[in-house]
Parts: structure tokens; sequence; C-alpha cells
């Protein structure tokens, strides 16, 4: 990749100067400035200056085919002469999102009906909320509204799907969550685990944990449950087996909805199509977004099961229109952009592909980080995975959050070219490169992560912090 020379403007100034940046603590932004990336070719950044990067994290866990795919630049390309933009309200449409709804239904985990398409994983979750609550006022159950999440889920932050995110600090600042959610046990064996408790006994108490949620609330007051098949923000989460049919045995007492939220597990991240499959997960709602069009353009979707969707159908006799819709719904260039890259996902078999990788991905970690003392969990599944930090391995003891642990290693990690990203909430690093990545580039992925969990580690110590 050649060095871009930027002789244009002085884009470090005017970013400080106008962009308001996302989940940046700005106060240290406006005296550092941004790192301005240029420039992306399979798993590599290059930024302003020429300085090259392993991304280790796909962007936002979303670049599943890697950067620079033409195939996809083309589609849109192609699309943007052909028919840029028209809407989809009120019956009109476009071609590319019904063969994509086509394509999605086709390869469903489970049977579904429609798609309704939005913009991102928010408004996925946002549409979902409304899917619920149009769905349960049709069938003469207006109670039937709270929406069951858990704590550590990552959904999103619009006002509902942030209030759906079980993470205090997207609620502290906001006024949030918003009084019709509650926040159940997520399946985090190393902290809300019994020690030595077996896969069996933290699922029962799981699925207790939830049925004595809804039955305190009042089953007639619950709609539906969100979860993601693997937590991804919150720390990388896998569930025990047995968990997500322990969890629908419950859902099923109470006639509640399991809305699977795969943002980040949609398109093979797990190994497989979705991740509902690896997780045994039968779901009445699926919300897309991120790997459908591997971040190439905006496009979310939410997938509605027919049962839902004859419901809302036969509801509007009464209730009127199903009133919900972006101008940007069903966008016939984001169409273009995700059958094109779901055509890369099928012909280069990169599904089984990230499953093979992410097996050697977590050799690696494991020869990296299990003997480490500053490791006390390495896990993940397929290409995604985690190492999360402790002060102390027995018992389980945790760092003082305002030492930043996970903060430190990412810009370590940084300085060794590798982007990894740092999941505060759990003192965690987290890998999820894109689908593309080779088994030597994860190696070095690895071993710069080591590196820079080494120098941390000494920096601790010599401070006098461990
Ligand atoms: N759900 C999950 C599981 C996610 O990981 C994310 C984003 N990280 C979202 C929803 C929200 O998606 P977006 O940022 O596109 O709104």
């Amino acid at each position: 990749m050649t060095t871009i020379l930027r002789n244009g403007p002085d884009l470090e100034s005017l970013d400080k100067r106008y962009l308001f940046h996302p989940f940046t603590a700005l106060a240290d932004h406006e005296r550092t400035g941004p790192q301005v990336i240029v420039k992306g070719e399979g798993v590599w950044l290059e930024d302003a200056h020429g300085q090259r990067y392993l991304d280790g994290m796909a962007g936002l866990w979303c670049v599943n085919v890697g950067y620079g795919r033409p195939e996809i630049a083309e589609a849109i390309h192609r699309q943007a002469l052909t028919l840029p933009y028209f809407h989809s309200f009120s019956s009109w449409a476009t071609d590319t999102p019904i063969l994509l709804a086509e394509k999605l239904i086709e390869m469903a985990p489970v049977p579904m009906s429609k798609v309704f398409f939005g913009q991102s994983g928010s408004d996925a979750n946002d549409t979902q909320i409304k899917i619920v609550w149009y769905y349960n006022n049709a069938r003469g159950k207006p109670q039937k509204k709270k929406i069951i999440a858990r704590r550590r889920g990552y959904h999103g932050v619009t006002l509902a799907s942030a209030s759906l995110t079980g993470m205090p600090s997207l609620h502290s600042g906001f006024d949030l969550p918003l009084d019709f959610v509650r926040h159940t046990t997520p399946p985090y064996r190393l902290w809300e685990a019994e020690p030595g408790q077996s896969d069996a006994d933290f699922v029962a108490k799981l699925a207790r944990d939830l049925e004595d949620l809804i039955l305190a609330e009042g089953p007639d007051t619950v709609g539906a449950v969100i979860m993601e098949p693997v937590m991804g923000a919150g720390g990388v989460i896998v569930p025990p087996k047995g968990y997500y049919p322990a969890i629908r045995a419950v859902l099923d007492r109470h006639d509640v909805l399991l809305i699977a939220d795969e943002v980040i597990s949609g398109f093979g991240r797990l190994g497989t199509m979705f991740g509902a499959t690896a997780m045994e997960m039968q779901p009445d709602l699926i919300s897309v977004a991120k790997g459908i069009t591997s971040a190439y353009v905006p496009l979310s979707g939410c997938m509605v099961s027919e049962k839902v969707w004859r419901t809302i159908v036969d509801g509007q006799a009464t209730l009127g229109v199903f009133g919900h819709g972006y101008t940007y719904s069903a966008h016939p260039l984001a169409a273009a952009a995700a059958l094109a890259n779901l055509d890369i996902i099928e012909k280069d078999g990169l599904v089984e592909q990230a499953g093979r990788r992410g097996a050697f991905m977590h050799e690696r970690l494991a020869e990296a980080f299990a003997d480490h003392p500053l490791v006390g969990d390495i896990r993940g599944h397929g290409l995604v995975g985690a190492v999360e930090f402790v002060a102390a391995k027995e018992p389980a003891t945790r760092f003082e959050p305002s030492l930043k642990i996970a903060g430190r290693i990412v810009k370590a990690a940084l300085a060794e070219g590798l982007i990894t990203r740092a999941l505060p909430h759990a003192d965690t690093i987290s890998f999820s490169p894109p689908f593309v990545i080779s088994e030597d580039e994860i190696a070095l992925m690895v071993s710069r992560a080591r590196t820079a969990v080494d120098r941390v580690a000494d920096e601790l110590v010599r401070e006098g912090l461990w």
C-alpha cells in the first residue's frame, strides 16, 4: 500500500474545531486531536501520516469482508447511476431491497416471514420494540409492553435502544433507562457463577433469575426479551451450552417474544451465518446491521416471524396503519451493497473461513495469554475473542475501574500498530478482525497484543499499582 501524503487541509485542526465525536473523551480530544484514517486494504489501515495499523476489530465489529473490495464499490457505483434513491412508503418499491429481503428470508436461521429495513443497529432495535408493542396492542394485550434485556448487553444508543443497553455509563448522563425496560443477569461465568458451579447449574440459575423477574413484574406486562447470541461490547460473553433453550422455555411459559440482536453475530462472525444457529437460539424477531453490508454503507434490518407479521397485518383494521418508517428504509443503494457483500461471503466461503480462522485465533490467544499473571479469562467463539485482565486470579479480583487497564493496553497496542478495543465495563480487550485475515496476520495480531500487555504489566508494577 502506498503512503498517502497529505498536502491538503490540516485535517487534525479542522477536526478539533468542528467535529463532535461519538463515544469520545472530549476534553482529551480537544488537546490531542484525532487519528485520521485515510485508506484501508484487507485488514490494514493507513493514517494521514502513513502509519499502518492491523485492524483487529474490523472497524466496530463490522467490516467483515475487509477493506477495499471492488465488487461492493462497483455495486454502489452502478446503483447510484441507475437509481440512487426512491422510497418504500405507501407500497412504493425499488428492486434491490426486494431481492435482498428475499435473500435474507431464505438465509434466516429459523423460519422468518418479512424484513423491515433501517439504517443502524440502534434503529433496528427501536423498530423491534415498536413491532412488539403494536403486536401486543393488535392482539388485545396492551399491558404487555416491558422489554427485558441483560446487564452488560449492548443494543444501541437511541433513547429506547440505549435503555435496553445494560451499561450504566450510557444511562447516567441522559436520564435513562426509560421506564419500560428491565435488566436480568448476563451469562458471565467469571463474575456471575459460583466457584466450581457446573454449566447446567449456572444455566438453571440464569433461567430462574429471568423467570423470577418476569413473575415479579407480572407476566401480563412483559412483551419481549432481547439478547445478543454472544454479548459483544459488554465483554464478549459466550453463554454456556443449553442457555438459550432454557431461556426459551421460560419465555414460552409466559407468552414473551425473543428478539435476537444479531447486529455483530449476523453474517458469519461466529462461524455460522447467524449466531442463533451457533448458540441454539430460537428467536421470533432478529435484528441485523453491521455485517449485512460489511459497513460499506449503513443498513439494518428487522426480520419478523409469520406469527408476528400476521397479527400486525390483521391489527391494522383496528389500530390503523403501522405508522413507522424512515426516509431511508429499504434504501436501494444500501441494498445493492448488501447483495454484493453477501455474494462475496457466499462465493469466498467466508463463513466457514471465519470459523477456521477463529479456531486458529483462539489457539494463539490461549498460547499467548493462558499463563499471563494479568489475565483472568480468555474467551470467544468463531472470529470474536477477548482477554480479560484481573488484579488477582484466585479468587478473581477486579482492578480499580479508575485504572482503566483495558484502555491502557489498547493504547500500548496502538503503539505496536494494532487496533483492538477496550471493553471497559469488563476490563477486557476484544478481537474481531475481518474474515479475510490470514493465519500470519492473526499470529502478528496476537503477538502485538502480547507485547502491549507485557508493557502495561511492567508499568503497573513500576507505578506500584499491581
Ligand atoms: N446491537 C449490537 C449487538 C451492537 O453491537 C451494536 C453496535 N455495536 C448495536 C446494536 C447498535 O448498532 P449501531 O451502532 O449501528 O446503532
